[in-house]
């Protein structure tokens, strides 16, 4: 046996992000004595600003947000109980065409090796059995959670000792129902014109794709209140109109996509230590 306890880290591109994606199973794995590391990026300076001031308003202040967003993951990561939290402090590279993508020290323009050399280090220190980021395009194709999947399959690969690895998803089974209460609660979501939207990579994957569903419904009030601790952030707010117990409904099945194994276990799986335990 080894003598280190079960150890899933997460690896995410901003803070909030881990409650989003991954706070049911962080909750849920925290509960069941298993160490969880969450592995932050970048700062997510071109988020939202006190006020609302949304990135490139005037007042709108990246080193401000990032400190406050520090704040709000560090709460985040105390409702999740999360064992530990990691900054890798990289500038927020904002969403794909910004011109924050090429400031310096932003994540997107931070070449892949320096930033898989960093994540090794924490591998090493770790050895977790389950690492958990996005696919390869970042789910939604922001340019940080793409650099995070990249960062994160590189230092997987040097390492060589993770058990399993997973891509989060959501199943196209659930989009439709997900675009259904976004115009339910907020009336700002619009269906993407048709063109824009054959031309974007789709996201998420066939039900049939998904290897691993986890139920975290007993998690939904944590994962509801870890995102709570991100209020300054406009796309949160439309979650915590839902209440909690519409936000658990909606989003108390967290999914992935296993893309790495060396356990054997069976898919479907509802597991992610599934074969370590
Ligand atoms: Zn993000």
């Amino acid at each position: 046996m080894v003598d280190r306890p079960l150890t899933l880290m997460a690896v995410h591109a901003h803070p909030d992000d881990e409650a989003t994606g991954t706070g049911g199973v962080l909750a849920r794995y925290a509960a069941e004595g298993i160490r969880t590391v969450l592995v932050t990026c970048t700062d997510g300076g071109c988020g939202d600003g006190p006020g609302g001031v949304k990135p490139g308003e005037p007042g709108h202040d990246p080193a401000a947000v990032a400190a406050m967003r520090r704040q709000e993951l560090q709460a985040s990561c105390e409702v999740l109980n999360v064992s530990h939290l990691e900054l890798l402090e990289y500038a927020d590279s904002g969403m794909m065409g910004w011109p924050a993508n090429d400031a310096p020290g932003s994540f997107w323009r931070t070449p892949v090796e320096e930033g898989a050399a960093r994540l090794a280090e924490l591998l090493r220190r770790y050895q977790p059995d389950v690492v958990v980021t996005y696919d390869e395009n970042g789910f939604y194709g922001h340019p940080d959670h793409i650099q995070a999947n990249r960062i994160t399959m590189a230092a997987l690969a040097t390492t060589g000792m993770t058990s399993k690895v997973y891509w989060t998803t959501a199943p196209r089974s659930m989009m439709q129902r997900f675009g259904e209460v976004m115009r339910e609660f907020g009336a700002d979501w619009e269906e993407p014109d048709p063109a824009e939207a054959a031309a974007m990579p789709e996201i998420g994957l066939p039900d049939e794709e998904i290897t691993t569903w986890v139920d975290t419904t007993e998690f939904g009030a944590q994962k509801f209140d870890a995102l709570a601790a991100h209020a300054s952030q406009g796309e949160n707010i439309f979650f915590l109109k839902m209440g909690k117990e519409r936000f658990t409904e909606l989003m108390g099945v967290e999914t992935f996509v296993r893309v790495q194994d060396t356990t054997g276990a069976a898919v479907p799986e509802n597991d992610l230590f599934a074969g370590l335990r």
